[in-house]
């Protein structure tokens, strides 16, 4: 489907502006892309949308011990 080549497409672009680094903890480790509003929930196709976050952070976030929006 378009939808995962263009999905991968921003994750690469959304870290790549994020220059792999957590933007919670600043940590380089396992950075991976968050969508900060989901594709079910209408988010965009959007590097905009696409926020890194190490791995243990995105638990964290995907826990709701960490809120995205307090830096
Ligand atoms: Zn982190
Ligand atoms: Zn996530």
């Amino acid at each position: 489907m378009k939808r995962g080549a263009e999905h991968s497409r921003v994750q690469r672009k959304g870290r790549e502006r994020d220059l792999q680094t957590c933007q919670i903890c600043g940590s380089k480790d396992h950075a991976e892309g968050h969508h900060l509003f989901d594709y079910a929930m209408g988010g965009a196709a959007d590097e905009d949308n696409i926020v890194t976050l190490c791995h243990d952070c995105h638990q964290n976030v995907h826990k709701g011990l960490t809120s995205l929006f307090r830096f």
